[in-house]
This record gives structure tokens, C-alpha cells and sequence, in this order.
């Protein structure tokens, strides 16, 4: 399957997009999110915190230091882990990765920067990549890693696209 390619106005489309993925998923499942600095990979992150139910006083922090963070409370519990400074695959599993992304998991994965291992990469069932194409405005495309990854990827694009045709209305 193609990409699924979307674009987001302003950061209140991209934790809406997110808001759809967390709407979605299932245990189990593991996210990658990529793209650039700045791109929207932590704000995605929140509405994906917000579809699980965790919230709106869980403001989702990108974890740079801590490498994971994890959030209980809602419909599923959320690993939220961003690689940026993770040095080798090694280290993967000082942090539990497998353990959180594998079929024993209590929840969804979700990877800033998961694209700098490969490990991490074949762990995945979709991807979304974020692309800065303007001030506010992001290209992000979802990409399915694995046949569970297509299935969400529809999944998840239609329920935005409805999201987004039902505000249109108001
Ligand atoms: P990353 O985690 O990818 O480094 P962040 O989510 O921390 O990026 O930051 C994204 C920045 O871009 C924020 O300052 C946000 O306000 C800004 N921004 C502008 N437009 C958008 C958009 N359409 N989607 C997401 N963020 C956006
Ligand atoms: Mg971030």
C-alpha cells in the first residue's frame, strides 16, 4: 500500500490527527513517529494522548531525557518514547523497548526518532512522517511497516477526514 499523505493547518490539526490515532489503536501496537526537529512529532504525541482518554491535564512532554515516559489512565496505556539520544541499539533494551512494543505489551508504542534503529523500525506497524512544508503548515504521511499498519492507517485516515469535515460544518 502507498502512503496515506495528509496535510495539517496548524498544531491543532496534528493533535486532532493524533486524537484519531489514539481513537484507534490497539495494544500492541507500535508507532514511528520521524521527520526534522520542530516537525510535530511531540504535538502528534498529546493528541494521541487525548483519543486514549488520558486527559487534557496530561500534557505530553517530549521524554529527550528520560527516553520513555509512560502514561496510565486511559483506554490503553501510552509508551512514549523518543530516541533522539540513544546511542546504540544495545540500549534498547536498558529501556525495555521490546518488552513495551511486543505482543505482551499493555499498550501502544509511540517512537520519536524510532527510524535510527533498525531494530526499532522492524518492531513497527506504521509509520507517520512528519515534513515542514510551511510556517504552520505539515505534510505527514502514514506508512504502513507491516499488515496491521495498513489497516490503521485506513483506519485512522478516515476517522480524521471526518473529524476535519465535521468542524468544517460548525
Ligand atoms: P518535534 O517533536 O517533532 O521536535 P514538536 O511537536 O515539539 O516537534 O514541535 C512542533 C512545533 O511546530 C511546535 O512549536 C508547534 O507549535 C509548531 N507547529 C506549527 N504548525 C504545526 C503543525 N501544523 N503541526 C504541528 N506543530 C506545528
Ligand atoms: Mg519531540
Amino acid at each position: 500500500m502507498d502512503a496515506l499523505t495528509l496535510y495539517t493547518r496548524n498544531p491543532a490539526e496534528t493533535i486532532e490527527l493524533g486524537r484519531s490515532v489514539g481513537e484507534c489503536v490497539q495494544t500492541s501496537d507500535v508507532l514511528l513517529l520521524t521527520g526534522e526537529l520542530g516537525a510535530g512529532k511531540t504535538c502528534l504525541s498529546g493528541g494521541v494522548a487525548a483519543g486514549l482518554g488520558l486527559g487534557p491535564e496530561v500534557v505530553v512532554t517530549s521524554p529527550t531525557y528520560n527516553l520513555m515516559l509512560a502514561y496510565a489512565g486511559g483506554r490503553l496505556e501510552l509508551y512514549h518514547f523518543d530516541l533522539y539520544r540513544l546511542e546504540s541499539a544495545e540500549q534498547l533494551y536498558d529501556l525495555d523497548f521490546f518488552a513495551y512494543a511486543g505482543v505482551m505489551s499493555q499498550g501502544v508504542a509511540l517512537v520519536e526518532w524510532g527510524d535510527k534503529f533498525a531494530e526499532v523500525v522492524a518492531a513497527a506497524d506504521l509509520e507517520l512522517r512528519l515534513t515542514v512544508v510551511g510556517d504552520d503548515t505539515r505534510r505527514i504521511e502514514l506508512r504502513a511497516l507491516r499488515q496491521r499498519g495498513e489497516e490503521l492507517a485506513r483506519e485512522v485516515f478516515a476517522r480524521y477526514m471526518r473529524a476535519r469535515a465535521d468542524y468544517a460544518d460548525e
